[in-house]
């Protein structure tokens, strides 16, 4: 550690990180770790509190002449992405991770290296030890399991900060100032199927919608991308009447959080007919990727033989074609407060026929918690309109952003007579914890900021030095003038 430490500047920070490294913290597997940072409060002085799940807040004083300032919560979360190469013989469970320095960065041989969030870690517990370090009272708090559920920040309790703002350590790239996120909310439509008998002499076949880029349903919802199961409500909407078919089973999307790259249906035809479906269903394919163009040039849509399943009635094919044509998907409201960003949308994300019913999801996100709520109401709406039950779950709030905040000119202030140049000021439309944790504490200013990290959650992943020395620089600079 000693020679990795060597010319690596500020040495508090580094210090620390290549501490943390050596504990094993995988998500849910992080208490080893999250005990480390307790100790280390315990070390530097400071009150140390831990709470149920394992969330560590640290308090230390302001220092001498500014306890009349006001309070500065650090925060960053203690767990990592487990990943590795095929290959690597590492354990995630005990082995520290092997980190190693490449010119300018720094990698992990084979890993993950948990810069996310370990630097924001190191840097927070840096602040509380550096000698001479000018702020008001400072708190840090440091989550559990931000990478599978969210769990730590979602159990913070209501009133357990008390400072007046919030610094966020886990964000990507250095200048960058993110000052809002969206809110999520899950809507899960299902309606009892009857299956009815198909006329004799039937063929199965599967319609395949294939080919698509899919994407984040928040990153990438606003890219135009073809979404699957519409586009198999669009064919479906051609032909099942035209061709005379029966509709067996819609299947399609894999993650709540993902736009659909598949989907399928399985539909029974009359054999002579089996040929014109073909041809139109590739009509209907050229017509679709040619409405796509070079959003999704991968489309295609196939027929395939398949096994049969007994059939929909048609009253239930109807309902479910028709749901999945007029539900929302995409993007519903753009932000008025940044450039370019979306404030709210929708992924139509999967549909399933099993267990005598039919089920689709959606994912809504907004900045804006209204907004969120009308969008599931909406959906629900729609659901019920076609016959559907709708249910809501795993709602979480959004972050709105606020680039006239004091907080965010306190910072931009201090990188500009840092490095002469303002933030880039941006929101993203997914979920963090700044969203959760700021709702507990109203009128909290919160902004995330971060070094620059790369190829995040995967074995590549690695930060550059040089911009992890500028953030503490900016760090210190904020946390004086704040
Ligand atoms: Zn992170």
């Amino acid at each position: 550690m000693d020679d990795l430490l060597r010319g690596l500047e500020p040495k508090l920070l580094w210090k620390y990180f290549l501490e943390l490294s050596a504990i094993p913290r995988g998500s849910r597997q992080e208490a080893a770790a999250a005990a480390w940072v307790a100790a280390q409060g315990r070390a530097l002085g400071c009150e140390v509190e831990v709470d149920e799940v394992g969330n560590v807040l640290l308090r230390k004083a302001a220092s001498a002449g500014r306890a009349e300032r006001p309070g500065v919560a650090l925060q960053a979360h203690v767990d990592m992405v487990c990943e590795k190469n095929e290959g690597t013989a590492h354990d995630f469970a005990r082995d520290p991770i092997p980190v190693y320095r490449d010119g300018d960065v720094l990698r992990a041989r084979g890993t993950t290296l948990g810069a996310d969030d370990g630097i924001g870690v190191a840097a927070a517990l840096a602040a509380l030890a550096t000698p001479g370090l000018a702020h008001g009272p400072l708190e840090v708090l440091v989550t559990i399991d931000e990478e599978t559920g969210l769990t730590g920040a979602n159990a913070v309790r209501p009133g357990w900060l008390r400072s007046r703002y919030l610094l966020n350590l886990d964000s990507e790239e250095e200048g960058e100032l993110t000052i809002g996120c969206a809110g999520g909310i899950d809507t899960v439509g299902s309606r009892p199927v009857t299956r009815a008998p198909a006329p004799a002499e039937r063929v199965a076949l599967r319609l395949k919608v294939s080919g698509l880029k899919g994407g984040h349903s928040g990153v990438d919802i606003a890219a135009g991308r073809g979404n699957a199961l519409r586009i198999l409500a669009q064919v479906l909407d051609a032909v099942l009447g035209s061709h005379d078919l029966r509709l067996a089973a819609v299947r399609g999307g894999n993650k709540r959080n993902a736009i659909p790259r598949e989907a399928s249906a399985l539909v029974l035809a009359d054999p002579g007919r089996e040929a014109a479906l073909r041809a139109d269903v590739a009509r209907l394919a050229a017509e679709w990727r040619s409405a796509l163009g070079a959003l999704d040039p991968g489309l295609a849509i196939t027929v395939e033989p398949a096994a049969a399943e007994p059939a929909l009635s048609p009253g239930d094919a109807r309902a479910v074609v028709g749901l999945l044509l007029a539900a929302p998907h995409g993007v519903e409201a753009m932000s008025p407060d940044i450039e370019g960003l979306v404030q709210t949308s929708t992924n139509l994300a999967m549909a399933d026929t099993r267990d005598g019913q039919v089920e689709v999801a959606f994912l809504s996100r907004s900045a804006i918690d209204a907004s969120k709520r009308a969008l599931g109401a909406r959906i629900a709406a729609t659901c019920a309109l076609a016959g559907f039950e709708a249910r809501h779950g795993g709602e979480y709030p959004g972050w709105k952003p606020e680039p006239g905040a004091s907080l965010v000119r306190h910072v931009d202030a201090a990188h500009g007579a840092l490095f002469g140049k303002p933030m880039v000021v941006k929101a993203i439309h997914a979920g963090l914890e700044c969203g959760i944790i700021g709702e507990k504490h109203p009128g909290l200013e919160m902004v995330s900021l971060g070094p620059t990290l790369k190829d995040v959650h995967t074995p590549d992943e690695h930060v550059s030095i040089p911009s992890v020395e500028r953030f503490w620089r900016l760090l210190c600079g904020v946390l004086e003038r704040l």
